[in-house]
Parts: C-alpha cells; sequence; structure tokens
C-alpha cells in the first residue's frame, strides 16, 4: 500500500506553494497506483497544534480548496486531537535518554548564538541542559523556570536518497537538537510529524526543500521509535521573476486564482511540469495527469513561477474541455448548460469560463445589436438573401458569395456588419460556426433589426 499526506496548518490561506505540495502527492500516488496496481492512500493532516493561530475557517477553506482543485482524500487527522499519543511517546524517549530538559530562555538561547556567531562558529545548541545536574535543575524550578524538553541527536550521519535531490546525509553534530516540548507542554512541528507518519503509515513524503534538514532531523526519531523510514522528495521552492518569490505571488490563495478565472486544471498542468525540463501537457484530469506525471523529471534549480503562464494556459485547458466537462463548470458557476455546437463554435474563443456564459447571452434569443446606420440596408439585403432550407455550418460561404456578388462589397466591409449585426461586437468566434447556433429565426430577427 503507498500512503502520502498533505499537511497543512490551518493557520491562513492555501497558496500557490501549498497546493503544490497537496497537489504533487496527489499525483506521485497515483501515478504509482496506474504504474503498480497498488492501493494507495491519501492521508490529508492538519497541522492544527498551534492553538491560537488554527482557525476552523482555514481549516474550511483547505477542504474547499482540495475539492475545487478535484484533490480527493482518502483519510483525515487532526493533530489537535493526537495530544495524548505525543505525550506517551515523549515519555518513551524520556525513558530510552533520548530527549532531555532544558531550562534557557529564549533571550539566553539568542544570547548564546551571537556569541557563536561572534567567535565564527555556527549556532548549534550547546547541550547545557543535558550536563546539568539534579541540584541545578531544581534551582531553576525553585527560580519560576519551567523545562522545555530537546530529543537528543546522535552525532552521525544521517542520509537518505531523495527522489528529488538524489543522495542526501547531514551530521547531527552540525545540527541543534531540537525542541520537541515547549515550556508550555506544547509540541513543535517536529516529532508529531514523526509519530504520525509512523502511525498513518505513510510510505512517501513529498514536501517544500525547506524541510531537507527536517529530515535529517525526522530519520534520527524514526529510528529510536523503531518505525519504517519513508521515501522523501523535497521539490524545489517556486520563485518568483525576481528571484526570490514575492510576498504577493506566494500568497497568491487558490481562491484568488478561482476568482480571477482561472481552472483547477490549469493550475495542476502548470504545476506539474514547472521545475521539469517537459513541456506542459493539456489534461482533461487529475487521472490523465497523474499518468504522465514524474517526479524524477524535477529538477533541483528553483522554478520560476508566473501567473501569466496560468493565464496564458487557461485558454488552452478549456479549449479542450469536452461538452459534459464544460456544462458541468457552467453549473457549478450557477449557470445555465450549453450545446455541442454551441461550443464548438465559441470553445476556440473562450479564456475564461466566465466568457462561455458571456457568450451564450449573445446567442441567447431576442437579442438585437446595432449596426452603423450605413449598413443597415447591406444587413436587410444579407437577410433576403440567407440560402433556404436550414443552416449549417455550410450556409455561410454559399451565402456570403452571395452577398458579395449582389452588393460588391468584399473583406472588412462585408463581414464587420454581418458580425455586429449577428454578436454585437467587433471579434468573436467564427460566423460560420455561430450560424447553426442562431438559427434563421434569429438571424433574419438580428439582420432585420
Ligand atoms: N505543517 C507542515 C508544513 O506545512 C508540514 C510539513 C511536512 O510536510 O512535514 O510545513
Amino acid at each position: 500500500m503507498i500512503s502520502v499526506r498533505f499537511a497543512p496548518s490551518p493557520t491562513g490561506y492555501m497558496h500557490i506553494g501549498n497546493l503544490r505540495t497537496a497537489l504533487l502527492n496527489r499525483l506521485f500516488a497515483d501515478n504509482l497506483r496506474f504504474k503498480t496496481g497498488e492501493e494507495v492512500s491519501y492521508v490529508l493532516r492538519m497541522d492544527d497544534t498551534d492553538l491560537e493561530r488554527s482557525k476552523p475557517e482555514y481549516e474550511q477553506a483547505v477542504y474547499e480548496d482540495l475539492k475545487w482543485m478535484g484533490i480527493s482524500w482518502d483519510r483525515l487527522e487532526h493533530q489537535s486531537e493526537r495530544l495524548d499519543r505525543y505525550r506517551s511517546v515523549v515519555e518513551e524517549l524520556k525513558a530510552k535518554g533520548r530527549i532531555y530538559a532544558c531550562y534557557e530562555t529564549a533571550e539566553e538561547l539568542e544570547y548564546k548564538r551571537r556569541r557563536q556567531r561572534a567567535r565564527g562558529l555556527p549556532p548549534v545548541y550547546d547541550r547545557a541542559g543535558m550536563r546539568l545536574t539534579a541540584e541545578e535543575r531544581r534551582a531553576y524550578e525553585a527560580e519560576g523556570r519551567r523545562p522545555h524538553y530537546r530529543f537528543v541527536l546522535e552525532h552521525k550521519e544521517t542520509s537518505w536518497d531523495d527522489m528529488v535531490r538524489g543522495p542526501c546525509a547531514y551530521n547531527g553534530e552540525h545540527l541543534s537538537d531540537p525542541v520537541v516540548v515547549r515550556e508550555d507542554g506544547t509540541f513543535p512541528y517536529m516529532l508529531p510529524s514523526v509519530i504520525d507518519d509512523m502511525d498513518f503509515g505513510i510510505t512517501h513524503i513529498i514536501r517544500g526543500e525547506d524541510h531537507v534538514t527536517n529530515t535529517a532531523v525526522q530519520i534520527q526519531m524514526f529510528e529510536v521509535l523503531g518505525g519504517r523510514i519513508p521515501v522523501f522528495g523535497h521539490p524545489p521552492l517556486l520563485t518568483g521573476r525576481e528571484g526570490k518569490l514575492s510576498k504577493r505571488l506566494g500568497s497568491l490563495s487558490s481562491r484568488e486564482l478561482r476568482e480571477e478565472g482561472i481552472e483547477p486544471m490549469t493550475i495542476a498542468c502548470l504545476l506539474a511540469r514547472l521545475g521539469t525540463p517537459d513541456p506542459v501537457v493539456v489534461c482533461r484530469d487529475l487521472d490523465e495527469l497523474a499518468k504522465v506525471f514524474d517526479l524524477s523529471h524535477f529538477g533541483r534549480a528553483q522554478p520560476h513561477f508566473d501567473p501569466d503562464e496560468l493565464f496564458k494556459l487557461n485558454p488552452r485547458i478549456l479549449h479542450e474541455m469536452s461538452l459534459e466537462d464544460v456544462n458541468a463548470r457552467l453549473k457549478d458557476e450557477g449557470k445555465s448548460p450549453v450545446s455541442a455546437d454551441f461550443w464548438k463554435a465559441v470553445a476556440p474563443n473562450v479564456a475564461k469560463v466566465g466568457d462561455i456564459a458571456d457568450w451564450a447571452d449573445v446567442c441567447s434569443a431576442g437579442r438585437v445589436f446595432d449596426v452603423p446606420a450605413a449598413d443597415r440596408d447591406f444587413c436587410r439585403t444579407a437577410a433576403a438573401l440567407l440560402p433556404e432550407g436550414s443552416v449549417g455550418e455550410e450556409t455561410f460561404a454559399a451565402w456570403t458569395s452571395a452577398l458579395k456578388a449582389q452588393t460588391g462589397r468584399k473583406g472588412k466591409d462585408l463581414f464587420r456588419p454581418l458580425r455586429l449585426a449577428l454578436t454585437g461586437r467587433e471579434q468573436g468566434p467564427e460566423l460560420k460556426m455561430l450560424l447553426p447556433v442562431l438559427g434563421r429565426e434569429e438571424i433574419l430577427r438580428r439582420l432585420q433589426g
């Protein structure tokens, strides 16, 4: 069984980076499912131990955003409901001598780090807590200090073969023993994440490159706890055009993208390829995209994320949509379904779903558009010359050659007034395709003003 997880902290709205992590895990797992036929489990884990900053509305937003993206999960877990489990593991680690109490205040720690830096040393915690005698500890507690606890990192090399970065190794000597219980008894991210990954049988962890050093620490935690060590993959973080991903881009939330009219599949198709040498493929759904997904194609260079690329890709994604998909999307937006003829006519001319509804409105029965006074007679002649019988895609050619012969008009002088009379716009879908959508009665009404 392949198990992946997406572990957001519900302390804000999801941005493009979170969406990407959620998506890469889904695509990776589904790709393995298609390739091996193995069962897949996608765990959605709320990292909500920060009770003050975690908010139910952010959690709701995670559910909504994932559903919008088409990312489903098989299991939902909340870290806030697992505190007893974390406490019992902490006791186990204390008993094994892998956790020790420390009493420094934040200021004291900062002072130590400053001194180390001034002496050209890395700011690694000096393990003073480990050397405290029982008496010193009692003295601190008598002063009113409460302990925080650190995990003992073994001073050895910890290595793993990263699915994106290749072989990685860190020596514990160069890392600070991480705090695993704060003074107030709450848990920082590091240990609970390992406990959960172990308990939920997570086999593969895909997360941003900002977690690479955590991986060395967490592997040591898996080792002491006797858990199976997952396979890790750390794709590099996205950057903006000027290097670092700007505040605005970095915080570009999925809701903003949704409000901008970007299709979820546009985001998925771009993010699945950004950072790989492979061209974007236009896929109709996540399953199709998962089949061609390959995490090993991700490079180590930070990919540039340019929201304009989403706007450029969106029309291509829309054009490829089937009538069923389009009508499902219109339904989401509270709009009426459209016909196959209509979709065939307008698909090449829409950049956003909203444009489809606009064109549906243009084509709806009973609309009449203004034409310049100088073109009114021409339009009446056009009405008289509309070929008999039902209007099809072939009507346009016969009709316009008759019109040309009769009026001597050609090119823009011929087509522009027709387009204006029929659609009220200078540009739009091919008239040839629009004629059958409008139908005889509507064409005549529009031409006759
Ligand atoms: N809540 C953590 C984060 O959002 C999860 C990190 C992880 O995937 O292990 O960064």
